[in-house]
């Protein structure tokens, strides 16, 4: 079913209707249509789409705009870049140029691109600030200063690397899997990131059970890496073995969260666990829409639907959106408990009072 990308149609008109091959519009001018032509004429073996007022997404979609060539239907997509029920506005053999005007386009990777390149840039702000010493207590020491550092970098990184994947991934077949293998480093990265400064103000206070987690998580790390980097991206099998790894990385994060609730007394879970639990939940939510492709799956685009999950409301978008919320939530959380270790002191950390 994958179209070869050298026998493409080079019809302009981008063709955004599932089912049987529309009628090519050449011969009859640019995305016009023979009123006379309007049914489906079965005997020719062609479908023609009855006149209707194009809505602007569209009509746009199907003109290109901003210099940009109209987006394609599926069929008309290479299979490198195909996404499961998703059936347009797939961007076609865009060139560098092509692919940065496509910022300010519309097409199924256009929320994809900015909920994360909105997101790498508060984060950078965020970052900034904290290389200015603002949000910090005066008495920041150099280790949880590096630990707060680290998620920071791993979040831009993990950001950053997902909004190129998703915005010059069209490019080539060699551009997409590279750009996807960085993707998938970037989410491990994270992962590994948010343990760091977590583990740190976590296990501040019993210094063994920290060095055992940094040193456990940095193994998970390891894990993350060589599975982001050396699995095959198209292999179901290898894919799944990828899927399973990630989804160990985040649930190991159970086991020092429930451990450090049972050492620290009531008053202080309290400060750390709304941000904790709401971490969790977001990764939690955003795994379930990123492995399970609901709503597509269940609404994929029909011809004469009246919306569909293309271009808006995907999957992989709410997945995007539940792992800015959770980066957003853990920051939070990390900044509330640095001042409130610098606030109280260690020793209220102790379930016992030692
Ligand atoms: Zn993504």
């Amino acid at each position: 079913m994958a179209p070869n990308t050298e026998n493409m149609p080079t019809s302009s008109s981008a063709d955004t209707s599932p089912g049987p091959a529309r009628a090519d519009n050449e011969g009859m001018g640019k995305n016009t249509i023979d009123p006379a032509r309007t049914r489906t004429d079965r005997k020719e073996g062609f479908y023609v789409e009855a006149p209707s007022r194009p809505s602007l997404v569209t009509a746009t979609l199907r003109r290109g705009c901003c210099g940009c060539p109209p987006v394609r239907h599926v069929r008309n997509a290479p299979s490198f870049q195909h996404i499961p029920h998703i059936t347009i506005g797939y961007r076609v053999g865009f060139s560098l140029r092509h692919c940065l005007a496509s910022l300010f386009t519309f097409h199924n990777e256009s929320i994809n691109i900015w909920s994360h390149l909105l997101g790498t840039m508060y984060v950078s702000s965020v970052l900034v600030s904290f290389l200015r010493l603002e949000r910090l207590h005066p008495n920041v020491d150099p280790v949880e200063y590096k630990a707060i550092l680290t998620f920071l970098l791993s979040a831009v990184a993990c950001l950053s690397f997902s909004t190129c994947y998703h915005t010059f991934g069209c490019m080539s077949e060699r551009a997409f899997k590279f750009l996807l293998r960085m993707d998938l480093v970037g989410i491990a990265l994270l992962i590994w990131g948010s343990y760091v400064p977590g583990i740190h103000y976590a296990f501040v206070c019993f210094p063994r059970w920290q060095s055992l987690y940094q040193t456990l998580t940095f193994l998970l790390l390891l894990l993350g890496l060589g599975g982001a980097a050396f699995t095959d991206t198209h292999c179901p099998r290898q894919s799944l073995f990828r899927t399973l790894t990630f989804a160990f990385l985040v649930g190991f994060g159970l086991v020092p969260s429930l451990h450090w609730c049972l050492l620290v007394p009531a008053h202080i879970r309290s400060i750390f666990l709304d941000n904790l639990l709401g971490m969790f939940l977001a990764y939690g939510v955003g795994f379930f829409f990123w492995s399970s492709r609901f709503p597509e799956r269940l609404f994929e685009s029909k011809k004469g639907a009246a919306f569909s999950f293309d271009l808006l409301f995907s999957s992989h978008q709410l997945w995007h959106l539940c792992i800015f919320f959770a980066v957003y939530t853990w920051l939070e959380g990390i900044l509330e408990f640095h001042h409130a270790l610098h606030d109280l002191g260690c020793v209220v950390l102790r379930a016992d009072g030692d």
